[in-house]
């Protein structure tokens, strides 16, 4: 089923002399109750039900493997129409539950620690795709999630495009209906893309991972597509000011790379000069990528110094980690790349 493009179904519907209602009933399997087989959309009539599963692609993302935590966390390996995969991460936390989506298969970013930047970019998620992933994260929970987060693989700044009309079905009322505040959208500092971002005033939260304190570490971490630190700190200035909202820089915590305390000490000021929140990730290790997560100690005086500088500081702790929940490790484990 073509899952985004609402007025399209409701010419489809139209022009096969079909009642407007139609459309709400269909609409209503799709978002309400993650079916995308029309076949299986049992109050329609039944030659509504052959017309719409011969005229649309139905269902085009698979399950093809899940693995579960004792934490609860969820990794789901979906197949797509052409044999890509992509990952998705359902992860609960006390009473919410957030969903981490993908916005790539494969990414072009290349970051030297993450599993899913050793295959590069494949291609980008079509909108549809986008939004059927998280229809069959909701079939495989058995609910809708409290937050999403576009922080699996892939750069989402990079397919704007796609990402944005996915994003007005996500956010349609008469569609999945979900509240703008409750999306994050995570970007390794692309520029072009914070700033068309911005343009379009919506209420996302931006995380912007940083990694690195100045431009030289991180060089040695993002190796491709990367902007000059001053030029992402204008562009979340930008957004801010064009939206209202808060921006996060994300960093990763990586033993012997960034994570001294003077380091700390740069990463406050920045994030002062930015008004930004910093959220700190120990890093889920890929054990064939030569980087860990610092000792305990470690993160707790690089957190010290953040507080210290009155910079609003947070922690994410690597959860699922033992069902190989670091970014592209379940769909390299799975040999796609
Ligand atoms: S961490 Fe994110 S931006 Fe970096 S390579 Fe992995 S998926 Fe891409």
């Amino acid at each position: 089923m073509c899952v985004t493009p609402g007025r399209e179904l409701f010419r489809w519907l139209e022009f096969e002399g079909q009642r407007a209602f139609r459309a709400d009933q269909i609409m209503g399997w799709i978002y309400r109750k993650w079916t995308l087989d029309p076949l299986e959309m049992q109050n329609l009539p039944e030659c509504l039900r052959i017309r719409l599963s011969d005229s649309f692609s139905c269902g085009t993302v698979k399950m093809l493997d899940s693995q579960s935590a004792p934490d609860g966390t969820a990794k789901l390996l979906l197949g797509l129409h052409d044999g890509q995969t992509i990952e998705s991460v359902i992860i609960p936390h006390g009473s919410r539950t957030t969903f981490c989506l993908s916005s790539q298969v494969g990414c072009p970013v290349g970051c030297r620690f993450c599993a899913s930047g050793t295959g590069g970019l494949v291609r980008n998620l079509h909108a549809g795709e986008i939004v059927e992933q998280l229809l069959a994260c909701c079939r495989h929970y058995g609910a809708r999630p409290d937050n999403l987060v576009f922080m699996g693989v892939g750069e989402p700044l990079m397919n704007l495009d796609n990402l944005l009309v996915a994003l007005e079905a996500i956010c349609d009322k008469a569609r999945f209906d979900f509240a703008q505040r409750r999306i994050t959208i995570s970007t390794s500092g692309w520029t072009a893309g914070i700033r068309r971002l911005a343009e379009c005033r919506r209420q996302f939260n931006l995380a912007v991972s940083l990694h690195g304190s100045d431009d030289s570490v991180r060089k040695k971490l993002i190796p491709n597509c990367r902007r000059p630190l001053h030029e992402i700190l204008d562009a979340c200035d930008h957004y801010r000011s064009q939206t209202g909202r808060m921006v996060t820089f994300e960093y990763t915590l990586i033993d012997g790379v960034n994570s001294r305390p003077e380091q700390a000490t740069e990463l406050a000021d920045i994030a002062k000069r930015s008004r930004a929140k910093v959220n700190l990730i120990p890093l889920n290790a890929v054990p064939s990528l030569p980087f860990g997560p610092p000792q305990r100690d470690v993160i707790k005086k690089f957190m010290s110094v953040l507080e210290a500088r009155g910079v609003q500081v947070s922690i994410r702790i690597g959860k699922g980690s033992s069902v190989a929940a670091a970014c592209g490790q379940l769909r390299s484990s799975a040999g796609t790349y």
